[in-house]
């Protein structure tokens, strides 16, 4: 039987549902394969940043992260040390998800739920959607891009029976091995090999009693020869995740590797069960192309990056966010023909970007291979404490980078997009371990508490939002008539609070469907369909460094 869908995802990672959840909260009906049953043999993400809470906050589903049941309470240190019976050399101090802030700059923060309790909170989301149809045991097999639509042929896992699907548009968020980018001839380019770790699950249940380093999230080994192993607490119970970082040569880490790289973390031989071994290849790789046409990519099957920095996930999550709404104006009709092609030009400087980032962070918890610890690191005694202690705090000070990273999960701009109308105003630095709220267009639209306990981020949402702001602003009628003209969904949201002016810097703000700013300005633009058709993807935007004033004059 044949079947058409306006979009077809392939691939019920994160990423595809965080898609499918985000089309079917825009009312596109859409179907998502998933060539597994859905089951997750070991969960790779644990760490969903601040961003990704602030989708969920538009989504209405931080509550069910909240409520995810790894503890509150379990401490999310990450320590420097010797061996779990050994020596400390340093220890990063965060407190449990539930009694961590929110940073200034936004109303949700980070949280530590692995992929095992996340995924289940995304697909109950996006199933809940009449519009979403979620089939597992459905693979990919090939596909062809027509001019009006896409054919696919699709696999029953289970029996093994062909069909075809049809597709206004296919996405393929499947992940590192990617049929569809395959599929559609796009090379990556990068580092293929950084390392060849290998990823332990097991189960102890007095784990933290076995040892005296206290319960923490991350425990980091440097022996004589420097980083090389990391134990994470999974699930803050009995689930842990062992990992030999590896080197960039390649080996096949036997069982009996496995078995000696525990008991040296631990210093004598303790009781666990192994419940699965992942070897994998940590790789820094962005797709050369995002697709185009009728085809696009996502997540990892657009980028590959070292886990170090939790950006993985969290980039592909913002590339669903830029894909949805511009889907959703494609298949509505308001979308310009540049509006998809913008995906690529937005989201992949971000991949670069953020995959070069997380290799640098790989480089600093491997930097101890290159300065390695001096012998009395691992001697005990009151001069051995001083060198350990000056060591330990270098390398605390080191891994600092990879702990404080909001410059990256909330300061990405899309600065040289083409649907993005600049203000003439000059480019601000890209920051990496602070971030500083702008409003700059391009930029995520900046979090202001409001009087009623909501924040600004909660007034933007399916369409456009145009803010006045303050006393005198502008009425914005000709913004929303040359809106209205081009079937472009707008609201307008007035507010006073002096906060909000100093936060966004002008009267009149135009923020995206996606929560960027589009444009913004003191007046009424003296071209209201030119800035409306440039933000919709159906007219070039005006040169760097002219405002739209002088455009007009
Ligand atoms: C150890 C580790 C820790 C990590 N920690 C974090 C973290 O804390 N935070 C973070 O943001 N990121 C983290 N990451 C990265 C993160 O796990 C990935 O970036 C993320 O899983 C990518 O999601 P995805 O949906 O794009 O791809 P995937 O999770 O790979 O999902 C792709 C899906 O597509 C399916 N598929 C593939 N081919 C087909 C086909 N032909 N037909 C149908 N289905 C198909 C696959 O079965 C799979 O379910 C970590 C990674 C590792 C290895």
């Amino acid at each position: 039987m044949n079947q058409h869908t306006p979009v077809l995802i392939v691939g019920a990672g994160p990423v595809g549902l965080a898609l499918a959840g985000d089309l079917g909260w825009r009312g596109v009906p859409c179907v998502l394969i998933e060539q597994t049953d859905g089951r997750i043999e070991q969960p790779k993400m644990d760490l969903v940043g601040v961003r990704t809470m602030e989708f969920c906050r538009r989504w209405g589903i931080t509550d069910r992260v909240r409520d995810a049941p790894y503890p509150g309470d379990y401490p999310q240190d990450c320590v420097f040390l010797t061996g779990l019976n050994g020596f400390e050399l340093g220890r990063e101090r965060f407190p449990g998800r539930a009694f961590e802030s929110c940073p200034p700059q936004s109303p949700q923060k980070r949280e530590r739920v692995p992929q095992d309790m996340f995924d289940p909170i995304l697909r109950r989301f996006a199933t809940g959607f009449d519009c979403v149809t979620l089939q597992y045991q459905t693979a990919l097999v090939a596909f062809a891009d027509g001019p009006d639509r896409v054919t696919a042929t699709v696999r029953d896992t289970r029996t093994g029976a062909i069909r075809t699907l049809t597709a206004d548009y296919l996405i393929g968020a499947d992940g590192g091995a990617s049929t569809v980018r395959e599929g559609a001839g796009i090379p990556m380019s990068g580092t293929p090999a950084l390392t060849y770790a290998t990823n332990v699950l097991f189960r102890c249940a007095d784990f933290p009693a076995l040892h005296r380093m206290g319960k923490a999230y991350r425990f980091i080994f440097i022996g004589p020869e420097g980083t090389w192993l990391t134990i994470v607490a999974v699930n803050g119970g009995d689930r842990f995740r062992m990992s030999i970082v590896g080197t960039p040569d390649k080996v096949n880490h036997s069982e009996a590797d496995i078995a000696a790289a525990l008991r040296r973390a631990m210093g004598k031989d303790f009781d666990y069960e192994i419940l699965s071994v992942m070897r994998w290849v940590r790789r820094e790789l962005v797709a050369d192309r995002y697709g185009g046409g009728r085809v696009f990519i996502a997540g990892d099957a657009a980028h590959l990056m070292s886990p170090t920095g939790a950006l993985g996930m969290n980039t592909g999550i913002q590339d669903a966010v830029d894909l949805g709404w511009k889907l959703e104006a494609a298949l509505a009709g308001w979308g310009g023909a540049d509006l998809l092609r913008s995906y690529e030009t937005e989201r992949r400087p971000v991949a670069l970007r953020n995959v070069a980032a997380s290799t640098e962070n790989l480089g600093r918890m491997l930097s101890t291979r290159d300065r390695k610890p001096p012998p009395q690191v691992f001697a005990p005694g009151p001069e051995a404490d001083a060198i350990r202690a000056d060591y330990g705090a270098w390398f605390t000070e080191t891994m600092r980078h990879e702990w404080f990273m909001n410059g990256f999960h909330l300061g990405y701009r899309y600065d040289d997009s083409p649907i993005v109308w600049p203000d003439g105003t000059p480019t601000p630095p890209l920051e990496t371990r602070t971030y500083t709220q702008t409003a700059r267009p391009g930029a995520r639209a900046p979090h202001v508490a409001l009087p009623d306990g909501s924040s600004t981020l909660d007034l933007f949402g399916r369409g456009f939002t145009l803010l006045r702001i303050g006393p005198g602003a502008p009425s914005g009628e000709a913004m929303l008539a040359a809106a209205a003209h081009a079937g472009v969904p707008i609201r307008v949201v007035a507010l006073d609070q002096p906060e909000v002016r100093e936060a966004y810097g002008r009267a009149l703000v135009l923020v995206r469907p996606d929560g960027h700013v589009a444009w913004r300005a003191d007046m009424e633009p003296l071209l209201p369909g030119a800035v409306i058709d440039t933000v919709r993807g159906a007219k070039a935007r005006p040169r760097e460094g002219r405002s739209d004033l002088e455009v007009a004059s």
